[in-house]
């Protein structure tokens, strides 16, 4: 029972979002959209992005959406995309060969300054060795 109003994020209309973000109408109307896509993919399976939507007049999102979600992937189709950082046309994932490089590398030196960063750990002193010593002075 934990459905809140939401402005359809298609049309801008209230309606109860039940976790799609649009409303009944337009989710109707994306799922139509989905199934012509699907099917020009399969006829057309070289195309871009900007093709379809320029060839069926949808939008780029929901295109971008169904790659995300693998849709094509499951048709044996590479469609191409622009890398999210770069723009260059890529098949699979979100960035390209040399964005994903460049991250990879990124993520590498803030990992190295995290652990030089990282205070090394306290060397341990005090009761264990005195109980010790104390346990060997009685034996
Ligand atoms: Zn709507
Ligand atoms: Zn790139």
């Amino acid at each position: 029972m934990a459905n809140t109003l939401k402005n359809c994020s298609e049309c801008g209309r209230v309606f109860v979002d039940t976790g799609i973000g649009v409303c009944r109408d337009c989710y109707e109307k994306q799922q139509d959209q989905m199934q012509e896509i699907s099917s020009y993919v399969r006829d057309n399976p070289h195309s871009t992005v900007k093709q379809i939507c320029e060839a069926l007049n949808v939008k780029e999102k929901l295109v971008m959406r169904m790659i995300r979600e693998g849709r094509f992937v499951t048709d044996g189709v590479q469609l191409e995309y622009p890398c999210e950082s770069c723009g260059a046309p890529i098949t699979s994932g979100r960035f390209c060969e040399k964005c994903n490089g460049e991250l990879a590398k990124q993520m590498q030196q803030t990992q190295k300054k995290m652990v030089a960063k990282a205070p090394a750990p306290a060397a341990k002193k005090g009761s264990g060795m005195y109980s010790r010593d104390m346990g060997k002075k009685l034996s």
